[in-house]
Order: structure tokens, then sequence, then C-alpha cells
């Protein structure tokens, strides 16, 4: 009687110890979910900032409508801040996308899925807008060439990762337009006909 409480002893002690390791497994796993899903809020959240709308617009006015830049005046300037600073919002979040990728050892778990649902659509839309404002820039003023290699890489980097992890053709597509000159961007300012630059603006407190 005595050997049988002993041993029911030991299997209610491994037991015990069972449960406490699955709830300690359980709330381990939670709170790393909630550290992984507080980043992909972070990275989204640069992405629809009031800063990043405003650069949203002054990249977008020019895109949608292909209108050129005005080389005179302050336009030029605050596009290519708008454009380079867009280009770093997208490097943070290629950045952090990568650690979240890494530490979950390449598997897209729920975070990782949330995240790139959210971006694709900022992501996408800026394989075009980046290549055209580009050309925009350059065209604009010949003798100031614009030093965006290692930022461009980047974004493509991230355009590739993205496009990895989703199976619709038609996302793969959008993110991998103007990749190469084989590939055929369905963006409709390519459609647009192109309009001359506004009257230059000056900066604040410049002279005519
Ligand atoms: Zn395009
Ligand atoms: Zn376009």
């Amino acid at each position: 009687m005595g050997d049988l409480l002993r041993v029911m002893a030991a299997v209610g002690s491994c037991i015990a110890a069972f449960a406490a390791l699955v709830v300690t497994i359980r709330v381990w796993r939670t709170s790393r979910l909630t550290a992984r899903l507080e980043v992909v809020r972070g990275l989204h959240a640069e992405l629809v900032s009031d800063s990043a709308a405003q650069d949203r617009h002054t990249l977008g006015s020019l895109h949608w409508q292909n209108r050129e830049i005005n080389p005179d005046g302050a336009e030029r300037g605050e596009v290519m801040c708008a454009y380079f600073a867009m280009l770093w919002r997208f490097e943070r979040l290629h950045a952090g996308r990568k650690v979240l990728l890494e530490e979950a050892n390449g598997r897209r778990d729920v975070a990782l899925k949330m995240l790139d649902e959210q971006v694709y659509t900022h992501v996408a839309e800026y394989v075009c807008t980046f290549r055209v404002i580009k050309e925009k820039l350059t065209e604009s003023n010949r003798d100031d060439t614009v030093f965006d290699g290692a930022y461009v890489k980047t974004f493509e980097q991230l355009c590739i990762s993205l496009a990895y992890n989703f199976d619709d053709p038609e996302k793969k597509a959008r993110l991998g337009a103007h990749a190469n000159n084989t590939e055929k961007c369905n963006c409709t300012c390519h459609e647009v006909a192109a309009k001359p630059p506004l009257p230059a603006q000056r900066p604040i407190g410049a002279s005519a």
C-alpha cells in the first residue's frame, strides 16, 4: 500500500511539473507574439504617419499627374527630401521585417502575415512612384545626380522578399514591375499625358 502511494505521489509530481511546463511555454509564446505584434504595429505606423502622408502627397501629385518638376525654386528640394524620406522608411521596414523573419527561422507566423498584408499596398505603390520620381528629379537637373543606389537596392530586396511570400500572381507582378525592362507596369500614370511644371515657388525668405 505504502509503495503504491509513493508511486502515485511520484506520478502526481510528474503531471504537475509537466502542466507547469506547458503553462510556462504558453505564457512565453503569448508574450513573444505580443512583442512581435508590437513591432509590426510600429513598422506599419511609420508608413501612415503624418509626415509619411505629407511625403506621399508631395510625390504622389507629381506621379499621378505626370507633371514635371520645376528646376527653379523650392520644389525640387522638397521632392528630393520626400523621395529620400520614403526610401528610408522602407529601409527601416525591410530591416525590421528581416529581424522578425530571422527570429522565427524564416517562418511566416501571425505577426509576419499581418505585417505583409498591411504593408503590401504601400510597397506596391512605391514600386512605380520611386522610378517615376527619380526620372523627374534627374530630368529637372542633370547636373545634380540623385545618389540613391544603396537605398533603392534595399527597396528592391524588400519587394523581392514580399513577392516571394505572396501566392497571388497579380501581387507578385506589381511588386516586380520596373525590376527590369521585361516586366510590365500596370500603373495608370503611364497613360497620363505629361504636364509642364508649375511656376517656381521660391523658398520662404528667399528673394525672387
Ligand atoms: Zn510604372
Ligand atoms: Zn506610376
